[in-house]
């Protein structure tokens, strides 16, 4: 267990959150004369600034405590909210490995955080000997695991990820954004085991809500606490909030995505394999494929011709591109594309 007040910054500590209007009254019921709204319309009032029932569905669906439960605009928003609330803006620290999500620096560089980046070993596992040095210090208040890793497709050790929450003093973010492609137990499990644990969740992927913006964080009540201490007050518009509550109605239409598109990962490996411009295919337990080619540049390019966006990711990983898993039709296109480009 670590001392959490001890590693949140003091300004937070101290500080006297916002109280909303909505946030002080609990009832549905009620002449609303609070919160200087327009009385007539559908969308007129105020979402429930804390979630209320929303984060009871999730709590369910995922088997945990709904006072544990966070929700942001997005997982982003989750990632900006960490540094935040830990990171003395100038002075502290935050771990990341590389390739690995590109907003863990994003976020870091806004919040004026010195990043301590740490590369991916040859399988793009953990090098735990290296992140030895810099576990004791004072100033590195976070470290950013994604597992499964974005853009390598790879789950990341489970025993480099405990050696990092039992001998880390300050909070292990493991983003688990891919995490419903992948049959590997989410670390939400051992939220009770982990005081320092936040694990980073999101209805973008599996859940087909992208553009809903809806991120989910799950830690300790007392960290929990801090979340809502340091969001926006009402950071999930109503609209959102139905958004998610319909789909977590029916987690059988999300179950029924993901074989689909895991069959359709199957597909794309196996026609991709008799591709000779195709190298290697990263194993992934992800919805993506990474895959290097003899030249990823022009490939991305005569793609993007074809009217086929992927994602090059040669900068980190020589010729290398991320290919989303599309629906059969779409991923028939780019095979033929891959096939027929000169
Ligand atoms: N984490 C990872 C690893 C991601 O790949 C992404 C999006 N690409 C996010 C978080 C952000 O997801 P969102 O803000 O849509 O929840």
């Amino acid at each position: 267990m670590i001392n959490i007040n001890k590693i949140v910054r003091p300004n937070i500590l101290n500080l006297q959150p916002y109280s909303s209007a909505r946030s002080e009254f609990r009832g549905k019921e009620g002449i609303f004369l609070d919160a200087n709204e327009n009385p007539f319309g559908n969308l007129n009032r105020y979402p429930d600034p804390f979630q209320r029932e929303l984060k009871e569905k999730i709590a369910g669906v995922k088997k945990c405590d709904s006072s544990n439960v966070i929700i942001g605009n997005g997982s982003d928003e989750i990632i900006d909210l960490v540094f935040r609330i830990f990171c003395d803006p100038g002075k502290d620290k935050a771990m990341i490995f590389s390739p690995s999500y590109g907003m863990y620096r994003v976020a870091a560089d806004i919040n004026n955080t010195e990043v301590v980046n740490i590369p991916l070993d040859k399988d793009f596992q953990i090098d735990q000997e290296k992140t030895k040095p810099y576990l004791d210090r004072p100033d590195l208040k976070l470290v950013f695991v994604c597992s499964p890793n974005n853009p390598t497709g790879n789950i990341m050790n489970r025993e480099t990820v405990t050696f990092l929450l039992e001998n880390f003093k300050g909070i292990v973010v493991v983003d688990e954004a891919y995490v419903d492609f992948s049959e590997e137990t989410s670390w939400l499990s051992r939220l009770e085991n982990y005081n320092n644990l936040v694990v980073i969740q999101t209805f973008s992927k599996a859940w087909g809500l992208a553009a809903a913006r809806l991120g989910m964080g799950f830690a300790s009540e007392e960290i929990v606490a801090l979340f809502n201490k340091v969001k926006p007050p009402y950071n999930i518009s109503s609209i959102n909030q139905q958004a998610a509550l319909e789909a977590l109605q029916d987690p059988g239409k999300k179950d029924r995505a993901v074989a689909l598109l895991m069959k359709e990962k199957e597909r794309l490996v196996n026609a991709l394999s008799y591709s000779d411009r195709v190298k290697k295919i990263y194993p992934s337990r992800a919805n993506f494929l990474l895959i290097e080619v003899d030249n990823a540049d022009h490939l991305y390019k005569a793609l993007v011709s074809e009217g086929i966006i992927t994602r090059n990711r040669s900068r980190e990983i020589k010729n290398c591109l991320r290919i989303t898993v599309g629906t059969p039709t779409e991923n028939d296109m780019l095979i033929n594309a891959i096939n027929n480009i000169k």
